[in-house]
């Protein structure tokens, strides 16, 4: 009897070719977690994330907090035996979850989105317009004031924003990211 149905074939395959990461190569020998900067917070570990992937369980790799709370660090990818960049497999996660609507960390995505448009808008993050429109989104209007207080204070807020001379260029590269 299989372990893996087809839709958990296709599942695994999908993420296979998105990633171009040899996910069946991997034998859990944990060196990426151990190295993981995040798994003091995550629901998965990265060698787990990467056995859901092989055995199709596509609800729980799309709808876990792990692959939201991973930085990108890519210590995972640098300390694999077999040259699996699990980083890149937890990107195509995240594409994959938000085209299903299955964002678990939806506060993250949120941060994700605003911080994006902010460089889209400026070629640079404007902090104080980007944090107002997180903090009004997420409805967490009044927690970590404190912090943004010192950031204004020590001159890491500035009140207007810095824009790059060429914004075709940065059009352009937005343009090809979303293609
Ligand atoms: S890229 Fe993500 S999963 Fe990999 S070590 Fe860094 S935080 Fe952990
Ligand atoms: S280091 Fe590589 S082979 Fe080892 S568990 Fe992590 S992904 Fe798998």
């Amino acid at each position: 009897m299989s372990i893996i149905n087809q839709e958990g074939l296709d599942f695994y395959r999908e993420i296979r070719e998105k990633s171009g990461q040899p996910i069946e190569l991997c034998y859990q020998c944990q060196k990426c977690a151990s190295g993981c900067i995040a798994t003091e917070y995550a629901d998965f570990y990265p060698n787990e994330i990467l056995r859901l992937v092989q055995l199709g369980q596509k609800e729980k790799a799309l709808n876990c907090s792990s692959i939201w709370i991973c930085s990108s660090c890519e210590t995972c990818g640098a300390r694999c035996p077999n040259g699996i960049n699990t980083r890149a497999v937890i990107d195509v996660l995240k594409e994959m979850a938000i085209a299903e609507n299955m964002v678990k960390e939806k506060k993250v995505h949120l941060f994700h989105t605003t911080f994006l448009n902010s460089v889209r808008a400026n070629g640079r993050v404007h902090e104080p317009v980007m944090l107002a429109i997180f903090k009004l989104k997420s409805k967490d209007l009044f927690s970590d004031l404190g912090f943004g207080f010192d950031m204004f204070k020590k001159g890491k807020m500035p009140l207007l924003p810095s824009r790059v001379k060429n914004r075709k260029i940065l059009q352009n590269i937005f343009k090809q990211s979303y293609q």
